[in-house]
């Protein structure tokens, strides 16, 4: 949608065609973090940078509200081990623009109300966000529809080829549709989608569960809380690690789970056990509040974990927006932006080198 939205903005044409309505795909089912202050700074989070510019242009009047919250973040330490860790983060950090500060026990306690008395510290990333996805993709539908950009929903791409004039002919069960660019923007069905053309996209689906409570206003965290450790397995379940954050309406989202190549989204109780039990470390307090629902969604990931943007090396006129993995919404306005450029002017920023589908899909 991002892309489109850039492409419209640019003066093109476009025409979104999607199997579904808007949030059929992994951008309906997931958090809405923007997570700038990353363990690990580089190319993600640069890109987590650049769209955060963007999400706050967007949602200063033109777009409307889709609750874009500067509200930061909370990486909590078990260990001392990870403490120090965090300090030598900081350290690196500095000068970099990153706002990152550390937090005692005691500071994080006066912070976080009911936080586990048995944490080490916590790393505060004042430039985290939030937003809520389903207003965002109704935000950026409208815009695109104000550019005069179209869409065709429940029409699933069956095939797609090529006339003798370079055109792409794309086909749907209900319709045929010429241009001259196609972006395989198809989340977990980038490969699919990619192989009608005879080229191999390494993405594949990573799911991942989310529990909802009830509305606990009493308890609302003042930012999102997440685990510094990486995803490690449980005893019976999935790997999970944790995110705790509260909505606008007062519900509380516990995360998270990252299974392998998992293309099913059904939900497995023992790893909404483990993701409870996890959290549950983090905030005692919890053990009060009732679960209401559970979701899944399947990340689209790349081979290597970082996104697919640019034009393919072998089929002109073909490009990608693909394999976000678990960043795609921290990181969706700059792909568009970039991916835009590329299609509109021909210019290919710096960045978008390492992002290149030329590093799979060779000619
Ligand atoms: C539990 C969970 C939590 C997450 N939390 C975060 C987070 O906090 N922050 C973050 O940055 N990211 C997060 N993510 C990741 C983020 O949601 C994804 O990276 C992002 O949504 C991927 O967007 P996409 O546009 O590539 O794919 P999608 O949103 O899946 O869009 C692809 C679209 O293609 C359509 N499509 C597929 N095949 C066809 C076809 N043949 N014909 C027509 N249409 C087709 C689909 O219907 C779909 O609408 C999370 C993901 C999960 C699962």
């Amino acid at each position: 949608m991002c892309v489109a939205y850039y492409l419209v903005k640019a003066g093109l044409r476009t025409l979104n065609i999607d199997q579904g309505y808007i949030t059929a795909g992994t951008s309906g089912a997931g958090n809405g973090n923007i997570i700038v202050g990353n363990r690990q700074p580089g190319l993600l989070a640069e890109l987590a940078r650049r769209s955060l510019l963007e999400y706050e242009r967007m949602g200063n009047g033109e777009m409307g509200d889709f609750e874009l919250e500067r509200n930061g973040s909370y990486l909590l330490l078990e260990t001392e081990a990870q403490a120090e860790e965090a300090r030598q983060l900081i350290a690196r950090q500095e000068g970099r623009g990153l706002s990152l500060a550390y937090l005692s026990a005691g500071e994080l306690a006066e912070a976080v109300p009911g936080v586990s008395a048995k944490l080490a510290g916590a790393v505060y990333c004042r430039d985290d966000c939030s937003l809520n996805p389903l207003l965002f993709l109704r935000a950026l539908r409208r815009r695109i529809q104000d550019h005069g950009g179209g869409f065709a929903f429940y029409e699933k791409v069956g095939k797609i080829q090529r006339t003798p004039s370079g055109l792409f002919c794309v086909y749907t069960g209900a319709g045929t549709y010429r241009s001259p660019v196609v972006v395989d923007c198809a989340g977990v069905q980038a490969r699919p989608i990619a192989s009608l053309l005879g080229e191999q996209v390494p993405v594949a689906p990573n799911k991942g569960h989310i529990v909802v409570t009830e509305k606990v206003p009493h308890l609302r965290i003042p930012a999102k809380l997440r685990d510094w450790a990486d995803a490690s397995d449980s005893q019976e379940g999935e790997p999970v690690n944790t995110v705790i954050e509260s909505t606008a309406a007062g519900n509380l989202l516990i995360g998270k789970s990252e299974a392998g190549t998992e293309s099913s989204a059904s939900v497995s109780l023992p790893t909404v056990r483990a993701i409870l039990d996890r959290a549950l470390r983090f905030l005692p307090c919890l053990r009060e509040v009732k679960v209401i629902r559970i979701y899944t969604g399947l990340r689209p990931r790349s081979g290597d974990g970082l996104p697919i943007i640019g034009a393919s090396a072998i089929t002109a006129g073909l490009y990608y927006a693909c394999g976000h993995g678990g960043d795609g919404v921290s990181s969706a306005p700059e792909t568009g932006r970039l991916l835009s450029r590329r299609i509109a002017e021909g210019r290919s920023e710096r960045i978008m080198r390492e992002f290149a589908p030329a590093r799979f899909i060779k000619p």
